[in-house]
């Protein structure tokens, strides 16, 4: 995994696990590698509060730094920080502006009264037996009770041992996939054959159809699904239009469709129909994406850097 030795060295973060944590004029965070894309350099900081879309806009004007939401991942209080890549930049230089951003970052903080957690930011009680330990959860530098962790990963694990015991629903789970696709496709069938209408955009409920019917049948919902999704959905749409020209070229008079496709005016239409199938599929596959993810786990990643 590509990352950026600068960073580490000018904020002396320490490696935990997959990521980087340190902290800076007392507000810990974490450089995690895996977020950095476009060369820009990824540091999360969780709070005990989120921001408001105001709050966010005032940091973005008040800075002139990029920041993001962590929305989806736990903890969700999460702010990340962007910052540019030192590029051709010496060190001295690129150290000196980036701790400037830094420092302008954290004025930013403290203007808007953003706290950091003291407490385990997962039971928020404070018990006899044990203080909380600064751990890098899952990618978020955070202080949480060692049996608190436990607890977690126990939970992820007998979940993740659930999830590949289902293995063997994967072929039901196929099958209704299979059908739930073909269920998706009525509303193309019903517009192409009743009324002769391609309305391009309803190819995106076969992907929906497809994903119905494996979560029904109750496979394991990793990569496997994703997968099974986008094949079952190109192979149901394909075999509708090849099914489809088949009969309008019979019904024209043709023998077969093997015979109408001697003719080169007729295998161009039949080529482009299958290019139109083809794009329209591809584009109700990107319309459900986030659908299909948001079902998807992906439980052993979590695993492997809670443990740390
Ligand atoms: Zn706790």
């Amino acid at each position: 995994m590509a990352y950026s030795t600068d960073i580490i060295n000018i904020f002396s973060l320490i490696p935990k696990g997959a990521s980087f944590v340190g902290e800076y004029r007392f507000y810990r965070f974490s450089y995690v590698p895996q977020d950095t894309a476009n060369g820009l350099l990824c540091c999360r900081f969780v709070f005990t509060r989120s921001l408001t879309p105001q709050e966010h806009r005032q940091i973005v004007k008040e800075t002139k730094i990029n920041i993001a939401f962590d929305q989806f991942a736990l903890p969700k209080d999460t702010v990340k920080v962007m910052f540019l890549g030192r590029g051709l930049s010496s060190f001295e230089k690129f150290s000196q502006t980036i701790t400037q951003k830094m420092d302008s970052m954290i004025v930013a903080f403290q203007h808007l009264g953003l706290e950091q957690h003291q407490e385990c930011t997962f039971c928020h009680t404070e018990l006899e037996s044990e203080a909380p330990e600064l751990r890098n959860f899952n990618g978020y530098f955070v202080p949480i009770h060692q049996s608190c962790a436990e607890v977690l990963i126990e939970q992820i694990e007998q979940k993740a041992v659930h999830e590949k015991k289902n293995l063997s629903k994967l072929p039901f789970s196929l099958l209704l996939a299979l059908i739930g696709a073909f269920i998706g496709l009525i509303p193309q069938a019903i517009a192409l054959l009743g009324a002769q209408y391609y309305v391009g955009i309803l190819y995106a409920i076969v992907p929906l159809g497809a994903l119905l019917g494996y979560r029904l049948g109750k496979a394991p919902r990793t990569k496997i699904m994703i997968a099974s999704v986008v094949v079952i959905t190109f192979i149901v749409t394909i075999s509708f239009t090849f099914l489809y020209f088949s009969m309008l070229v019979i019904e024209a008079g043709y023998q077969s469709l093997q015979a109408a496709m001697q003719y080169s005016d007729i295998q161009r239409i039949f080529y482009t129909e299958m290019f139109t199938t083809l794009l329209f599929s591809a584009l109700g596959i990107w319309v459900s994406w986030r659908a299909i993810l948001k079902y998807t786990s992906n439980k052993e990643e979590v695993i492997n850097q809670l443990k740390y």
